[in-house]
């Protein structure tokens, strides 16, 4: 079986928490980019609209909303804590410290 199923081993206060802690860090990259969630269009291609010249901070920035994005994303659709790439389970430790985190140390390590 390859279905990819929520977490059952993540309790519920634990991702209202990572959810808490990755809007929270939403608001802050947009803010640090000069943006508002209304600029996210697409979570998945965050093209934003306006078109300041991109700084190196605001390119970083970007970086971080879509990552974060669709960490929220992941939240909503049940499949958040999985390992996009080997569709492992990432340990909640993990996921404390980084909750916008797409891969398990194995794979963020192999993609370094
Ligand atoms: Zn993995």
């Amino acid at each position: 079986m390859t279905d990819v199923v929520g977490r059952q081993d993540l309790d519920a206060a634990l991702l209202a928490q990572l959810r808490a802690q990755l809007q929270a860090e939403l608001d802050h990259l947009l803010e640090q980019a000069g943006l508002t969630r209304d600029d996210l269009v697409d979570p998945e291609d965050p093209t934003m609209g306006h078109d300041a010249v991109t700084t190196a901070i605001e390119t970083m920035a970007r970086t971080g909303i879509a990552r974060t994005s669709q960490a929220l994303a992941r939240l909503d659709g049940g499949t958040y804590g999985n390992c996009l790439d080997c569709g492992g389970a990432i340990p909640a430790e993990r996921l404390e410290i980084m909750p916008a985190t797409p891969y398990c140390v194995g794979c963020q390590q192999r993609n370094e």
